[in-house]
């Protein structure tokens, strides 16, 4: 079992704990980075690929399915934001608060930077289902991780709510 993210007619396939990796290193790097609206529900959407809520194997998405913007240069700032969330990860932005050290992080990064890249975001409203709205947005920070969390768990951070022992 594993998850899938699609786009750019590529596929980034990762097992659950190569999505767990992967999605982990985008949120620290997100949690520091989100200042427009757009950003916090981009990173709703990363909280929601925690399979610990969602399910082993029930996660991953398609870059379709990102309401991009109404405009063009909306589009266009909210690609570069992504962009920059996964630079800042490249770079182990907190990597050593994780309490592991992430195997094959970069490569899993480095494929997904690849995709958005070469990703064309539509504006308009017929894509974007899925995506979590303005009212979804990932408003609350973590005060112990200072880590960004959203529904259905306000309780805290994917830190907080990790079942292991660190
Ligand atoms: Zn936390």
């Amino acid at each position: 079992m594993g998850n899938v993210f699609r786009g750019s007619g590529r596929h980034l396939d990762l097992s659950n704990g190569g999505t767990e990796v992967f999605i982990d290193v985008l949120m620290l790097a997100v949690s520091d980075l989100a200042d427009a609206e757009w950003d916090y529900r981009f990173a709703a959407l990363l909280t929601l690929q925690d399979q610990n809520v969602m399910g082993r194997g029930a996660v991953g998405f398609d870059l379709w399915d990102i309401a991009w913007g109404a405009s063009t240069a909306e589009c266009a700032r909210s690609k570069d934001f992504v962009l920059r969330t996964v630079g800042l990860a490249l770079c182990r932005h907190r990597w050593s608060e994780l309490g592991y050290d992430p195997p094959f992080a970069r490569g899993y990064l480095l494929q997904f930077e690849s995709m958005v890249k070469s990703f064309v975001p539509t504006d308009g409203t017929q894509f974007g289902e899925g995506f979590p709205s303005p009212e979804e947005r990932a408003v609350a920070s973590c005060a112990r991780h200072r880590i960004l969390s959203a529904l259905p768990h306000w309780e805290g951070c994917f830190l907080c709510n990790r079942p292991r022992s660190y």
